[in-house]
């Protein structure tokens, strides 16, 4: 029917069209964020079948996500009705290929009702060949090996085809183990997520009938978000499309961002090499953003070497700019975006939004814990994408078990997760006299470890290791329950203010220095004893340290090791807003029974690699701070590379945004109870000016009740914030074209340097002196009397006011 026909293709502008309408042969569209190419793509698909140049069931249809093979799958619904049920063979690489694998397992060895073994399966697995190769593993890791087994899947390398150059990977064990892997998962009748694409390949590449079989099927092949495939999957497509050509690939060069995990973007540049003839069809009107944010986005993705360089333009004129925003610290952005959203759902600042409408994109997943804290506080309901939510993690409910015991002793659920975790040698005969025993005496299983302690059931070394769980348990229990005993407190303090007395001025040099040491020597327990009874958060600490689970992580050398450490600080950090243990374990209970998921609108939370290809018409982008975004860690581990991966995300971020894009950093982030300073992202120096708005810190509105203009984070917004050498260029820069910055702003840049806000005699905090009281001021420097240090002179952004 010509009408339902005009429907999707006269959505289309006339080089989208060409795209759809280019049936046969190969197709390469190559474009832009927000140009519509997946649009496209889905057009084709209905063209096709509308056209009868192949049912429904002979499109291969590859996205990113399972999530967004959904959505297509809606969308074609909408066009093709009844018929789109037929589209057997939309999905991700991965779940397309068990389909195939399914159907010729014996080729490789297998029984077509073979497992998929998960990370941990894996890992116990790969444990058990490396004891039997007589290796430690503490040394060599089994996560090193899982990592390299991946790469090289990634990479389509059996094990006889790994290159020599590989030879010395995992002391020279590596192929060697990886072949040893191959073998036991196929007695086990099993694969892993990395042989599902690889199978397949060796499949196609060995059995000619069997892959012209699948050609013969797939008369059209179709895949989004093609600059992120690896050389398996790579493999993979051309060998299915070696036949026809039919092959239409959308990608963007710019938002390569999984180089990390073996993607190649070479593999969208080599395309036209790959299926000569092939129809390029390049796109460059946006549909998705106002001309600020597409502006933005161009600045900063212009800061990358290798690219093939593409403009975009929108026909839309309206729009506001980016807004830019500096905070004091993570929990104040946290809860300035929860107030914008509110904000935006009332309809407050211009926009019509619903929280469904809203997305927070950050960096690294332990940055969500802070939004999600201050929404689970103000009750906005919020889901997070593409993983757990932060209290779900694996490294989360860990700690968190500990410090259950730490709080209520006799939690069986918590001593049943960490008895052995990280390995104390209490294996599960171990754990079944325990249980066995408590169970009987109807106690809890602390206590049926006791009684089995005390009858000799577990012995030897597994018996010394119990011994020293129970007794930590207990000891932490009773900082627990005497913190801020004053018979406690009082006398620590009087024999730590009795020891800073000593006077040894007396002595000679030698002696005196001697001295000094001792002195130090003996405070220190006194002070760490001291922590443990007055600050929960020193207790957290010590009980994450004593109980070997922070040195687990470590130890640990596998890609996710760091990620998980960085979570553990930010679990501590979480922590200082709570009184003591208890209030924090209740308010995480809250979070987790707060699950269900009734049918409410949410704002979504999740990383900038899960919000490839959405699109939301207002986002907040946290964070954007050296360090966490670029991230160190890719810096470091890839160098150039790494930071261009980097920028292609800030890219992807900015491009995710419709009509709101809001960036905002952080000049301070506490990091195990200590302030650490932070300095503005590069990327936003790299933000043309004229596209940015930059918005006055909201404690300067006065809306949290702070005081006025000499308030506490005025002071810090003039002493930190306002003075980062990022945040002075952008301001200058604005000046000088002519777009007048915002006026509180401007007026603190000018005056920020000589004044601090202090006043002789205010009591203030320094992260390594402690307290004490301004006695002298000279521009930004302060004279400071610690109570513990003595008189010192500091830069006034190096302190904040005692009452924080
Ligand atoms: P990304 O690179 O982020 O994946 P994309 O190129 O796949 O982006 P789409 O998601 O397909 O872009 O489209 C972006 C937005 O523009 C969507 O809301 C889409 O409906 C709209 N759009 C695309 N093409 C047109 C068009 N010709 N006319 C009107 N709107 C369009
Ligand atoms: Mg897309």
């Amino acid at each position: 029917p010509v009408a339902a026909e005009a429907d999707y293709l006269n959505d289309l502008n006339p080089a989208q069209r060409e795209a759809v309408e280019a049936l046969d042969g190969p197709v390469l569209m190559l474009a832009g964020a927000g140009t519509g190419k997946t649009k496209a793509l889905v057009a084709r698909i209905i063209h096709l079948v509308r056209q009868s140049k192949a049912y429904p069931n002979q499109i291969l249809a590859v996205t990113f996500t399972n999530k967004a093979a959904r959505e297509m799958k809606t969308r074609i619904l909408g066009q093709l009705g009844e018929a789109a049920e037929g589209m057997a063979w939309m999905g991700t690489f991965h779940s397309l290929s068990v389909k195939i694998l399914r159907r010729h397992a014996e080729l490789v060895g297998l029984k077509s009702s073979f497992t998929i073994l998960d990370t941990d399966d894996q890992l116990r697995l790969l444990k058990q060949l490396i004891a039997a190769a007589n290796i430690d593993e503490k040394r060599w890791p089994a996560r090193l090996l899982a990592g390299l087994i991946d790469g090289w899947k990634n990479r389509a390398w059996t094990p006889d085809r790994v290159p020599a150059s590989e030879a010395s990977a995992y002391n020279n064990r590596g192929t060697e183990l990886y072949e040893a892997y191959q073998d036991r998962l196929k007695t086990l009748n099993a694969v892993d997520f990395g042989d599902i694409l690889l199978h397949c390949v060796t499949i196609f590449q060995r059995h000619r009938d069997v892959l012209e079989d699948w050609q013969r099927r797939f008369r059209y092949i179709l895949v989004d978000e093609y600059q992120d495939t690896n050389v398996a999957q790579y493999l993979w497509l051309r060998l299915l499309a070696q036949a026809h050509h039919n092959i239409c690939c959308v990608g963007d060069d710019d938002q390569s961002i999984y180089g990390w995990r073996g993607a190649e973007v070479g593999n969208i540049l080599r395309f036209e090499a790959d299926f000569p003839g092939a129809v390029v069809v390049r796109l460059e009107q946006n549909y998705r953003s106002t001309p600020h944010i597409l502006a933005a986005a161009s600045g900063v993705i212009k800061g990358n070497a290798n690219r093939l360089g593409k403009t975009l333009w929108t026909e839309e004129t309206k729009g506001e700019k980016v807004r830019l925003i500096g905070h004091w610290d993570g929990e104040e952005e946290a809860r300035w975006v929860g107030e914008q959203i509110e904000d935006l759902q009332r309809g407050r600042l211009g926009h019509d939004l619903s929280l469904e409408d809203m997305a927070i994109l950050v960096r690294a997943s332990h940055q969500m814990r802070a939004f999600e804290d201050r929404f689970l506080t103000i009750g906005l309901p919020y889901r997070v994408i593409g993983g757990p939510r932060f209290y779900e993690r694996q490294e989360i409910r860990d700690a968190m078990a500990y410090f259950r015991l730490a709080v209520s002793p006799g939690d069986d659920l918590a001593f049943e997760r960490v008895y052995n975790l990280p390995k104390r040698g209490l294996g599960e005969k171990a754990f079944a006299t325990i249980n066995q025993v408590a169970r009987a005496a109807e106690v809890s299983l602390l206590d049926g470890a006791r009684e089995c302690l005390a009858h000799g059931q577990v012995s030897g070394k597994g018996g010394a290791a119990l011994r020293t769980f129970v007794e930590s348990i207990d000891r932490w229990n009773w900082f627990v329950l005497n913190r801020d005993n004053p018979e406690l407190v009082a006398p620590l303090e009087a024999e730590i203010a009795s020891l800073k007395d000593l006077n040894f001025s007396h002595l000679e040099e030698d002696d005196r220095a001697e001295a000094e040491r001792e002195r130090a020597r003996r405070l220190s327990p006194l002070q760490f004893r001291l922590g443990l009874l007055t600050s929960h958060i020193a207790l957290a600490e010590a009980i994450l340290e004593e109980s070997g689970y922070t040195d687990m992580w470590v130890q640990d050398k596998t890609p996710e090791a760091p990620g998980r450490l960085e979570n553990l600080k930010e679990l501590v950090k979480a922590l200082e807003q709570f009184e003591n243990l208890t209030g924090f374990l209740e308010h995480v209970s809250l979070i987790m029974e707060n699950e269900s998921e009734e049918q409410t609108e949410k704002v979504s939370i999740m990383t900038l690699h899960a919000a490839k290809g959405l699109e939301f018409p207002a986002v907040f982008l946290p964070g954007w701070e050296e360090g966490l975004f670029p991230s160190q860690r890719s810096m470091d581990e890839s160098g150039q590379k790494g930071l261009e991966e980097e920028r292609r995300l800030a890219y992807v971020g900015i491009t995710r945004a419709e009509e709101l894009c809001t960036i905002s950093f952080a000049s301070n982030r506490r990091v195990y109870g200590q302030w650490q300073s932070q300095l503005p992202s590069r990327f936003i120096d790299e933000l043309p000016a004229d596209h940015v708005d930059v918005l006055s810190a909201p404690s300067l509105h006065n809306s949290y009740g702070m005081g006025g203009g000499n308030s506490f984070d005025a002071r810090v917004a003039k002493a930190d914030v306002y003075n980062s050498p990022g945040w002075r260029r952008l301001q200058n820069s604005q000046q000088t074209r002519g777009v007048s910055a915002p006026r509180e702003a401007s007026h603190l840049t000018i005056d920020a340097q000589a004044v601090t806000g202090y006043g002789i005699g205010e009591r203030v905090f320094h992260q390594k002196f402690g307290y004490g009281n301004i006695v002298a001021m000279e521009g930004d420097k302060l004279e400071i009397d610690f109570e513990h240090s003595g008189l010192k002179n500091i830069v006034a952004r190096w302190v904040i006011p005692a009452h924080q």
